[in-house]
């Protein structure tokens, strides 16, 4: 019987998918309307979980991150993440990992080095303007290997291979930034290159960002993010 009705559901389409298809044709009444729905956080809500789910992590705390089956499921048709996050393509950086998240949450952006171009600034803004997050964090981590790359360029006059050059040009401004300042140099200059992509998107002439900022609907916050004790520390919360 079960087979007969698998084959009838399958007929039933002709999309090609089969049984894929059919799974999530027969699930309609459990998914979420694909626009309607934004999440319910406001900007300092959204930073002040973010900042519970990696002091768990810190501490090795258990921590039941939405995902599986249900969620799944749940989240189908219609995302609400709560905040756009600009990170490092890093393997030791994961995102949902150091802020214990799940499916659905966090709407990533993720290059090396946490640049901001076309691409990543088209994905912020339609973040904000079309799903409705309330934050956006930019964070920058501990011995990142594009920062220090730049800095290889501004010390050495290091040349790198293909589009790893071009990849790091926005980066040098911040590195020239921090020479001769106290302190562990490329964790200034991480922090500086945060800094930068953070007043950046601040200044942005785009309504899209602009509106909600000056709306005070928007916070776009930096962060630094350290490999060594997992602790993530926020800073540029103005
Ligand atoms: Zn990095």
């Amino acid at each position: 019987m079960t087979t007969l009705l698998s084959r009838r559901g399958l007929l039933a389409c002709g999309c090609g998918l089969g049984a894929a298809c059919f799974a999530a044709t027969s699930l309609p009444a459990l998914a979420a309307s694909p626009s309607a729905k934004k999440t319910t956080l406001g900007a300092d809500e959204a930073l002040e979980t973010l900042k519970q789910g990696n002091r768990a992590y810190q501490t090795d705390s258990p921590v039941r991150a939405v995902q599986g089956r249900e969620r799944r499921i749940e989240i189908a048709l219609g995302q609400t993440p709560f905040v756009v996050l600009v990170s490092c393509s890093d393997s030791r950086v994961s995102p949902e990992i150091l802020f214990g998240r799940g499916l659905g949450e966090l709407f990533i952006v993720r290059n090396a080095g946490n640049c901001v171009d076309t691409a990543a600034l088209g994905s912020i803004e339609y973040g904000v303007s079309q799903l409705g997050v309330p934050l956006v964090l930019v964070m920058g981590h501990s011995r990142c290997g594009a920062v220090e790359a730049a800095i290889d360029v501004v010390k050495n006059n290091t040349v790198y291979p293909g589009s790893i050059g071009r990849m790091i040009e926005p980066i040098v401004p911040a590195i020239l930034s921090q020479r001769d300042k106290p302190g562990d140099y490329v964790e200034n200059c991480v922090r500086a290159n945060v800094s930068r992509v953070v007043n950046r998107l601040r200044s942005a002439s785009e309504p899209s960002l602009l509106d909600p900022l000056k709306a005070g609907k928007l916070r776009i916050v930096g962060a630094s993010y350290s490999l060594d004790t997992g602790t993530v520390d926020f800073f540029d919360e103005a």
